[in-house]
């Protein structure tokens, strides 16, 4: 039975996760003076952009990058520095180093980008001179269109690509690394995400702060102490309660209740629908699939000890990209390799050592059905298997396998069930529902849905839109 709510357990809003949306939410929040509680279910902050420490050493779950560089040209309206401005963090408090410059291989073709999107045009304009004018074409249609309109209509990218553009190759080039970085459908990504992610990786850029994602997480861990937030961890929430119009309480696993005037969730469309426990309710929020698995080697000295210079890396191995949740564990076909240690400029102090992290999409389902002991053997086996496939795309890197392996003193490797335990999505999905609501309004009309299921993904994306569910569903309202 549930424990009895008492004024002290009322707050003006309850946020459930402690990610990026909903810390963000919460600072937002907190600074206008409202009650503001988070529940999280676990012992960290973060949520997909966590971090662990294994060996001694500390790892950024997500981070490989941070997007939307603020370049020169998108000024004072780059969404990093709208989004420092909100939460009243200075954008040089991140120290952000700036990335080499990273590729798109596809085969024997490759796409060079850095943060000079000029570079970026030219690089199109040598490796697809017959593209030129199409690519200009697409883009001004890009600019034109409303991507960061709260309506904006969902059509396919792959269509547009297919009418707009004479190469197909160029299209599947695009598709990759806008793919990867964000989207929740099968083998494509809704037009207004891929003009989003398209700006936010080629127009302005990647970047790292030179502390990874603590230097964001402890900025907001410490408004919110700040501004007197209340911060539950280890505290699940189990099920949402509602008369049908409104949402009143949430209760906890352990049995304890909380009452609100508003809610907003960060944990996902559907698993908000599922905790609403409302079984003959027809879910509204489509089941996502695609996950990833991710191999990270931590190896003495530097990148650039092994004639590696670039930052990021998405590959595919013939001219057709296939983005989707494979039929075996690991799907090796497609992947990104990011190398951490190759932000900022070049070091002349020798480095101790550096990571390699090596993504490829894999398949939740069956992950989660092994045994506890196949789980780790076929871990084990994939750690390897990755880590070789990923230096074929590399600058003689299987030449410098044995090396490297030399040199490797830990490894690690998450599948899309750690992926599951951190976010709790239903599938391990990465970027949750192929359906979002960029609004964040739900049927119940003081419970708002923020983060990944809005639309606006990764780590910036996510930020932005717990702000703007903060902002526009609930202050402007007051
Ligand atoms: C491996 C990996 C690499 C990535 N790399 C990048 C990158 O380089 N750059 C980038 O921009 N983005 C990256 N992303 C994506 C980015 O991390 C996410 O888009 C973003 O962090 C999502 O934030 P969120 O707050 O919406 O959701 P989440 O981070 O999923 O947060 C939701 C929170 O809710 C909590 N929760 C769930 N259910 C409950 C419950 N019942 N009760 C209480 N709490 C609950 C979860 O524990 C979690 O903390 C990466 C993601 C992964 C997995």
């Amino acid at each position: 039975m549930p424990k009895t709510s008492t004024a002290s357990n009322h707050y003006d809003v309850i946020i459930i996760g402690a990610g990026l949306a909903g810390l963000s939410s919460a600072v937002r929040l907190g600074m206008f003076g409202l009650k503001v509680l988070i529940l999280e279910k676990h012992f960290v902050v973060g949520g997909l952009n966590s971090f662990y420490a294994k060996g001694g050493r500390k790892f950024d779950v997500g981070l490989h990058a941070l997007t939307n560089f603020p370049s020169e040209s998108s000024g004072k309206s780059s969404p990093l520095l709208k989004l420092c401005r909100q939460l009243r963090i200075p954008l040089d408090s991140l120290n952000l180093l700036e990335q080499s410059s990273s590729r798109i291989s596809f085969g024997e073709i490759d796409l060079c980008f850095n943060n000079d999107f000029e570079f970026f045009l030219s690089e199109v304009e040598k490796v697809f001179p017959k593209e030129k004018d199409r690519f200009q074409k697409l883009l001004s249609k890009m600019v034109e269109f409303p991507a960061y309109s709260v309506d904006a209509k969902e059509i396919s990218t792959r269509e547009i690509l297919g009418q707009e553009l004479g190469d197909s190759l160029l299209a599947e080039m695009l598709l990759c690394p806008t793919c990867y970085y964000g989207s929740a459908r099968a083998n494509d990504i809704d037009f207004p995400t891929f003009i989003m992610l398209f700006d936010a990786i080629f127009k302005q850029g990647l970047a790292r702060p030179d502390r990874g994602i603590r230097a964001l997480l402890d900025p907001l861990t410490d408004k919110l102490k700040e501004l007197g937030v209340e911060r539950r961890m280890n505290s699940p929430v189990k099920s949402i309660q509602t008369d049908q119009i409104q949402v009143s309480e949430v209760i906890l696993e352990n049995g304890e209740a909380f009452t609100s005037d508003h809610f907003i969730s960060t944990c996902g469309g559907l698993e908000t629908e599922k905790l609403l426990c409302l079984p003959d309710t027809p879910r509204s929020f489509d089941l996502g699939r695609f996950s990833i698995i991710e191999s990270i080697s931590v190896f003495d000295g530097h990148p650039r000890d092994f004639g590696w210079d670039e930052t990021v890396i998405f590959f595919n191995k013939s001219d057709k990209f296939f983005y989707d949740q494979p039929k075996q564990l690991v799907d090796l076909n497609s992947g990104v390799i990011c190398l951490p240690d190759n932000y900022g400029p070049i070091d002349s102090s020798e480095k101790k050592e550096a990571k390699l992290r090596v993504t490829h999409p894999a398949n939740f389902k069956l992950w989660s059905e092994l045994s506890e002991q196949k789980y780790q053997k076929e871990k084990c086996f994939w750690e390897d298997v990755i880590l070789q496939n990923g230096l074929k795309y590399l600058p003689l890197g299987e030449s410098k396998s044995e090396l490297f392996k030399n040199r490797t003193h830990l490894t690690d490797t998450f599948t899309p069930c750690t992926i599951k335990r951190f976010t709790s999505h239903e599938n391990g999905a990465l970027y949750g529902s192929p359906t979002k609501k960029r609004d964040g309004s739900t049927k119940f009309s003081n419970l708002f849905i923020a983060g990944t299921d809005q639309g606006y993904v990764g780590i910036v994306g996510a930020m932005l839109g717990g702000i703007a569910v903060a902002n526009n569903q609930i202050l402007r309202n007051l």
